[in-house]
């Protein structure tokens, strides 16, 4: 194995345990929590050591480098996580080669994406992208938003609403971050209550390379952890 394989494997293997111990500090066992890597900083090789290592569920923020990079390792047993802003117009290139879409930030993107499933006869997995910071920069639909998108979004036959995603604060440190993660669990809470039944909102993807445990233990089941991985690699 390469010297830097290696150290993809090390690096992964102690995400692993950090992402085992948050999940038992939130009263969850380690296979309640999955990892998606984030592979934007990085190139084909690093990509196959991470695979190798037993990485299975992949995130990409640029529909560009999504389409490369599924078709690049189209014989890799991974998924595609879309995790940032999807142009409409990209849709169409980009959903086909989609397992999750986390990245689902207005009702727009949601219809054109259940008239494309519903070419593809299949139903598409999406959480909804929630801006809790309240980050002007920031996609997302506002928290207030949310309650009255779910009865539209319940009615589209080719999607399959499972949980919501968002970032937290840029600022501010864990204690905000922490803040952030708990306000988006609290809102999934609210939701919960007057949830249609085809829609389910039990993922909440929250927690990145330096806030994942923090996340995990305000209740994330999805963390998405990029530049950790590569710890002490030049990309
Ligand atoms: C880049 C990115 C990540 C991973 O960020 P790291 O801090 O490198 O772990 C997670 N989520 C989204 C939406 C991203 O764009």
């Amino acid at each position: 194995m390469s010297e830097f394989a290696a150290r993809i494997c090390q690096n992964l293997a102690e995400i692993r345990a950090r992402i085992a111990d948050a999940a038992v500090r939130s009263g969850r066992s380690a296979d309640q929590v999955q990892l998606v890597a984030v592979t934007k900083y990085v190139g084909e090789a690093e990509i196959r050591a991470l695979v190798a290592a037993g990485c299975r569920h992949l995130g990409e923020s640029r529909p560009q480098h999504l389409w490369e990079k599924a078709e690049a390792f189209r014989d890799l047993p991974v998924g595609w996580h879309m995790i940032g802003h999807l142009q409409r117009n990209k849709a169409r290139r980009t959903l086909p080669l989609v397992e999750l879409l986390q990245s689902a930030d207005s009702q727009a993107i949601i219809e054109v994406a259940d008239r494309l499933a519903s070419e593809l006869s299949r139903r598409l997995p999406v959480l909804l992208e929630v801006n809790i910071s309240g980050d002007a920069s920031k996609h997302g639909f506002p928290p207030d938003s949310l309650e009255a998108v779910l009865e539209p979004l319940s009615r589209l036959e080719h999607i399959e609403v499972r949980g919501l995603m968002g970032m937290a604060s840029l600022e501010g440190g864990l204690d905000r971050a922490r803040r952030d993660f708990a306000a988006l669990r609290e809102l999934r809470e609210r939701l919960r209550r007057n949830c249609p039944d085809r829609i389910s909102l039990d993922d909440l993807s929250m927690g990145m390379s330096g806030d994942f445990e923090v996340a995990i233990e305000e209740g994330a089941t999805i963390v998405r952890v990029g530049s950790a991985l590569f710890d002490g690699i030049d990309a």
